[in-house]
């Protein structure tokens, strides 16, 4: 008789906990996971994948307008959410069918409820049937922030938005992180009147400080509005249905729509961590070792939950290191050095390494080499937004230390460029590398 019900109870199908489970089964563990809402996580049912389908089909704004400079005979356009959000929906819905039938291939177990922590070697599920294992994983993510003002009820979290009866008028996002800033670039682009609040003058914390000016001045010149320095003083519902939002530092204003961006914090409220011996943060995130091992030598971390870099990428591979080291008898650990990030804000940001004002903090001098320059398609469509590469490199040596840029398609372009950065190159071997002409990302081998 096996000792327990299962080798590995995983709460939570998101990207850590899908990949964990999934391996964990392959390399022969019986597995079991928890799902309280739908198979797939943030990632793929209301974060990443909705969010970039969206980003695509906002910009079509600029495509069709910038058009008609290529010679497109292009008619008045006119935009229907809804189509675009039944799309959306439905390829959502399609993929949380894909990760379920995967895990289903794999022999997991998949049990479509809230589950809790009741013991070291034990899970209570919502139906009140209790289960033990001889490991458990917390995969449960993390969930949106939201400011406690009065009235904060009126306002809907990334939860929500993929979920709009219709394109509100009004937009205002509370938040300035790369959630708060790519919901402005979406609504502004589909043609809402969009306006951010912070409560200092900084966006995007934490990217490189000319990248996210660059970003801030060519959103203002795109029509989006910043209050800085504001902080919520509540939000009324009005008869008309409007909300008229009052905040410290500026005039009150009426909006049809309240976006709360503002942080999101690790889901492990009720679950019973603490109960179990379980140690967490200030902030209730699970404290892990390098081998995502918790207080408790039988429970395990991987995600968001554990508040180390809140990425996809990075949850799966925490999960991808939990599984193998775990069940496979191969001992992994993540590797945290040189993770790049975007922004898909209009147009995006993209970034690996150091930032210029990190680098000198470290090093006390450091060569930074730009690119700024308007991208050849941006000249013909007369649209004036420059685009900005950095390379920031060693100073003696010259091993480059972060890259980070803002301009169309930077994501793409940044992917292919932080190998180089993760695997140690100099700035000569960029510059010893022949431009691929035309194209932006020869800016890469260019810079001065
Ligand atoms: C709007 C938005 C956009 C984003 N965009 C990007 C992006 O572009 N790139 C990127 O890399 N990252 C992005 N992220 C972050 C990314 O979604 C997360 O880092 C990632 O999903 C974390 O994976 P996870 O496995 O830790 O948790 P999650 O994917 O959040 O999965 C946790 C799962 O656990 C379930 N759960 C929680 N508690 C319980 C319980 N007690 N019992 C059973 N189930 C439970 C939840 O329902 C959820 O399905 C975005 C996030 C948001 C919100």
């Amino acid at each position: 008789m096996a000792q327990f019900d299962y080798d590995l109870f995983v709460i939570g199908a998101g990207s850590g906990g899908v990949r964990a489970s999934r391996v964990a089964a392959a390399h022969g563990a019986k597995v079991a996971v928890a799902e309280e809402y739908r198979v797939g996580g943030t990632c793929v049912i209301r974060g990443c994948v909705p969010k970039k389908l969206l980003i695509y089909g906002a910009h079509f704004a600029e495509d069709l307008h910038d058009a008609r400079r290529f010679g497109w005979d292009v008619p008045e356009c006119s935009f229907d959410w809804t189509v675009l959000r039944d799309n959306v929906l439905a390829e959502v819905d399609r993929l949380n069918k894909a990760y379920t039938s995967t895990l289903d291939s794999h022999g997991v177990e998949v049990l479509l409820e809230r589950a809790t922590v009741s013991g070291p070697n034990e899970v209570t599920l919502a139906s009140g049937r209790k289960v033990s294992a001889g490991k458990i994983l917390i995969a449960t993510g993390a969930r949106p922030a939201v400011p406690q003002c009065p009235g904060h009820e009126h306002g809907i979290t990334s939860n929500e938005v993929f979920h709009l009866d219709h394109l509100p008028g009004r937009v205002l996002i509370a938040g300035a992180g790369y959630i708060a800033n790519e919901f402005a670039g979406i609504f502004n682009e589909l043609g809402s009147k969009v306006t951010l609040i912070n409560r200092s003058d900084v966006i995007l914390r934490g990217y490189d400080e000319q990248i996210r000016d660059r970003l801030l001045q060519i959103s203002m010149t795109k029509g989006i509005d910043f209050r800085f320095h504001a902080e919520f003083k509540g939000i009324e519902k009005q008869a008309d249905g409007s909300l008229k939002v009052g905040m410290t530092g500026h005039d009150d204003i009426e909006v049809d729509l309240v976006l709360f961006a503002t942080g999101r914090v690790p889901n492990t409220e009720g679950l019973g961590l603490a109960e179990a011996g379980v140690t967490l943060d200030d902030k209730g995130a699970v404290v892990v070792g390098d081998d995502n091992r918790s207080s408790v030598d039988s429970i395990f971390a991987v995600g968001d939950v554990t508040n180390r870099v809140q990425l996809t990428p990075v949850a799966i591979r925490e999960g991808q290191a939990f599984a193998d080291s775990e069940f496979g008898d191969k001992p992994t650990l993540v590797d945290y050095g040189c993770i790049p990030a975007a922004v898909f804000s209009h147009p995006p940001i993209a970034g690996v390494g150091m930032t210029e004002s990190q680098a000198k903090q470290k090093y006390g001098s450091v060569k930074v080499y730009t690119s700024d320059f308007r991208p050849m398609k941006n000249v013909l469509a007369g649209r004036n937004e420059r685009a900005l590469y950095k390379m920031i490199c060693e100073p003696n040596s010259g091993k480059v230390l972060g890259l980070h840029m803002i301009g169309p398609d930077s994501p793409e372009i940044l992917q292919a460029a932080a190998v180089a950065v993760k695997a140690g190159l100099h700035k000569d071997a960029f510059d010893q590398t022949v431009a691929l002409h035309p194209s932006m990302a020869e800016e890469l081998v260019l810079m001065k």
